[in-house]
């Protein structure tokens, strides 16, 4: 019985494969001196933004929500329906009396799926769910109609003759190890792939679970490599077929994707400041991206960051509550093509860098709050580890540590600016991750209520402490 029990918990560990982050022991070596005792005395006012959300502010995360995903739905790069709602993101911030908002137009990637048809013909005739991939080309009208080889790694390709590649579509069928992992295969498996000749890569889907639904997601070409059509199928799909193979069965598959690139179009970056009052030129940075897959819904990728990024100033504003610094609620466009709306922040606010005290981003989830996904140095760390100390009342006082704490911010954090990440109970957001379940059913009132209040009570109190965050002595790590 015992040992039955065991078997299980070691089993599903492997399947929700739990982030490799550190906790750092290290913090226990932090002397902060006078500085933990104030940031212990924010317990008052982290208290009554706790009471806030948790009393006339209930439920009022969720809601927003859900009036946004129902009314606008997928919000892709480059339609028109990404521009209706960053309309519809800033008239809502002014329907709550905070005037600070610009936008600032960045040139957007404009891909269009299209129509697409997946079916197996050999051995049996089967439907295949399939997804293509952000960037891929199309196929020709009529389709690929190729045999199929079946590869679980990039290893194991480099082995196989260009002979037996050459004018067949490549299945890569890599087992799920961890989404920064195992997406290479995602992302580079057309060129790899073309390289020698196939003609199409299908990519099992990125997940560690399935109900038969693929996921989607961006994928690059390699310069001077003939692009192929490339896209995601279904863990199950993926299975099926490398079980044939390994029966020797002949496989072949028919594709049809009619993709198309299109020129780029504009979009927005939203900035929302609730200006500092004592060092108003100082940022703090909440943020989360606007835009999603054109499957699904984008509510949990990435509708739940922006919202509880949007709640930010909005708490604050109805408290009455201004720290001494400027926080800034940006809701980034286009992430999902490649960073291009932080990519541009970046550059166009380059110059002033060191103004930003601290950037955070939600873009893993916002399942209950566990703590913050940290980048930066060791007293900087010591600072937040004493912040998160304000939220053991409801769990979420836990410090990870991480070089990459968020995708968009990311671009910001490689040139030296501390930063963090929601670190939440997300053991399911690759579950849904970018494929028609993202959904307002992943989203729960309670844990967007958790999170939006532990969000801006961070904020708050960092934006509002008596010292900067403290940067790396080489802030550039970026050449
Ligand atoms: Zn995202």
């Amino acid at each position: 019985m015992l040992l039955k029990v065991f078997v299980i918990v070691l089993s599903i560990s492997q399947v929700y494969s739990v982030p490799k982050r550190k906790s750092y022991s290290d913090l226990k070596s932090c002397n902060l001196g006078p500085l933990a005792k104030e940031i212990a005395s924010y317990d008052t006012v982290v208290r009554s933004i706790l009471d806030y959300v948790r009393g006339p502010f209930k439920g009022k995360t969720y809601a927003e929500l859900a009036k946004f995903v129902d009314k606008f739905g997928a919000r892709p790069s480059g339609s028109d329906t990404l521009e209706q709602s960053i309309d519809y993101l800033v008239q809502l911030t002014r329907d709550e009396n905070i005037k600070d908002i610009v936008t600032e137009e960045v040139k957007v990637p404009h891909w269009v799926r299209g129509k697409e048809q997946f079916t197996l013909l050999k051995p049996r005739v089967k439907n295949i769910n399939g997804l293509g991939f952000g960037s891929s080309i199309g196929t020709p009208p009529e389709g690929i109609t190729a045999e199929v080889i079946v590869v679980s790694s990039f290893d194991e390709f480099s082995n196989i003759s260009e002979h037996d590649v050459k004018g067949k579509i490549v299945v890569f069928d890599p087992k799920f190890v961890e989404y920064s992992v195992t997406n290479i295969y995602r992302t580079t498996a057309a060129s790899v792939a073309a390289k020698k000749g196939a003609v199409a890569t299908l990519v099992r889907s990125i997940t560690p679970f399935s109900i038969n639904s693929p996921h989607t997601g961006q994928q690059s070409y390699e310069e001077n490599v003939v692009k192929i059509p490339t896209a995601a199928i279904t863990v199950e799909d993926a299975d099926l077929m490398r079980r044939m193979f390994e029966r020797g069965e002949k496989i072949e598959v028919q594709i049809q994707m009619s993709a198309t690139t299109n020129d780029d179009k504009i979009s927005r970056n939203t900035l929302i400041d609730l200006k500092g009052t004592e060092r108003p030129e100082k940022l703090v940075i909440v943020s989360g991206h606007v835009d999603s897959w054109d499957v699904g819904q984008g509510a949990m990728d990435n509708g739940g960051g922006v919202f509880i990024s949007w709640a930010v100033p909005v708490i604050l504003q109805r408290l009455n509550l201004r720290p001494k610094r400027t926080i800034r609620s940006i809701f980034w466009t286009a992430e999902e093509p490649g960073l291009i709306g932080a990519t541009a922040y970046e550059a166009k606010h380059r110059n002033e860098s060191h103004n930003i005290d601290f950037i955070m981003e939600s873009d893993e989830g916002t399942f209950a709050p566990l703590g913050l996904v940290v980048t930066g140095t060791q007293e900087a760390r010591c600072i937040i580890a004493e912040v998160l100390k304000l939220f053991e009342s409801i769990n979420a006082s836990t410090l990870v540590e991480s070089d990459s704490p968020s995708s968009d911010i990311n671009v910001i954090v490689d040139t030296g600016v501390p930063g963090a990440g929601l670190y939440n109970a997300n053991d399911r957001y690759y579950w849904f991750h970018h494929t028609e379940g993202d959904t307002m059913n992943v989203e729960d009132p309670d844990e967007l209520d958790l999170g939006a209040a532990m969000w801006t009570a961070a904020a708050y109190v960092i934006a509002d402490i008596s010292v900067d965050i403290p940067r790396a002595q080489d802030k550039a790590k970026r050449s």
